[in-house]
């Protein structure tokens, strides 16, 4: 908690100053709740969830007459926890079965942050005790299948590659069949993110996931999403929700941005649960998603 606090704090969270300027008043009045409303918005949050939770906390503090804008920040932060989702189940379906691996696809667009993921993801198993295979089916970048070794053998995992420009579902299946042969816990494969056309993504992934499936069906599909590229990244996440069926959402990049606000639009937007954040590059900035920690963190 420390740490994610810190780490959104260097990017200055804009909720967490917005509410600081506030602490500097004396009433909420209609100034005040517009300022909230301002750095809700700031963070993007989004404009649906924004009139939403001003609306309730508005209603909440009439009915407790609430005047201290110090009593504000609990309230919001509950808010803030009911529209991510309190109780959401955000487990990640990283256990083996009794016969194969648990089979984890990476997705998203290209330099969201999906081989970094896979490498910080393969970290946090392997000092779990797992025994971890990855797959570089991202055989379009060519830097892709080197940057995902080196993670590897970083990490203490290994790694099954193809031929440069070959074919990604080939390396996803064969990642799969060597990890049942050596008796692997997880298989994480990572893919490309050609956003060319829909029809295209939607064949490669389609086609991936269908030869997979040859061997056991996929446990854990991750959408990997750049907070720093805030509605726009929503969009583009949006096709890959309609092609794939995406299980589970990471956020990355959430310490180069103030507009933490975004894991409350995205998971609204799409409807599917953040599971893990990224908080920088380095091995170790990987990090289960707790809504109430974050706010804590967001709002400094
Ligand atoms: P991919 O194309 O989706 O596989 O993206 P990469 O994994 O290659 O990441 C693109 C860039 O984003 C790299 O420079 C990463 O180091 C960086 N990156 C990934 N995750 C994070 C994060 O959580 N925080 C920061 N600051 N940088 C990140």
């Amino acid at each position: 908690l420390v740490r994610l606090r810190a780490r959104l704090a260097r990017s200055q969270s804009t909720l967490g100053r917005g509410l600081l300027t506030l602490l500097s008043r004396e009433h909420l009045d209609d100034d005040a709740w517009e300022a909230i409303e301002e750095s809700l918005l700031t963070a993007d949050v989004g404009v649906k969830p924004t009139g939403e939770i001003v609306e309730r906390l508005r209603e909440r503090t009439r009915v407790l007459g609430t005047r201290e804008v110090g009593e504000l920040r609990a309230l919001l932060a509950e808010e803030l926890v009911a529209a991510i989702g309190k109780d959401t189940d955000r487990t990640l379906h990283t256990t083996p079965h009794d016969d194969r691996p648990a089979i984890v696809l990476m997705v998203g667009v290209n330099g969201t942050g999906k081989t970094t993921t896979c490498g910080k993801l393969a970290r946090v198993l392997v000092a779990d005790g797992r025994t971890v295979l990855l797959g570089a089916a991202d055989t379009f970048r060519a830097a892709a299948a080197d940057q995902l070794t080196t993670w590897a053998s970083r990490v203490g995992a290994e790694v099954v590659r193809g031929p440069e420009g070959g074919d990604p579902a080939a390396v996803a299946f064969d990642t799969v069949k060597r990890g049942i042969q050596d008796k692997v816990d997880t298989v994480l494969i990572d893919t490309a993110g050609r956003l060319q056309n829909k029809t295209g993504l939607m064949d490669e992934l389609g086609k991936v996931k269908r030869v997979i499936s040859r061997h056991g069906e996929v446990d854990e599909t991750l959408l990997v999403l750049d907070a720093t590229t805030g509605q726009n990244g929503l969009a583009q996440a949006r096709v890959f929700t309609e092609v794939v069926d995406v299980t589970g959402l990471v956020l990355t990049k959430l310490d180069g941005t103030a507009k933490g606000g975004i894991v409350i639009a995205v998971q609204r937007e799409l409807g599917i649960p953040v599971k893990l954040v990224g908080l920088g590059e380095g091995p170790d900035d990987l990090a289960p998603f707790d809504a109430e920690q974050f706010v804590d963190a967001l709002l400094g």
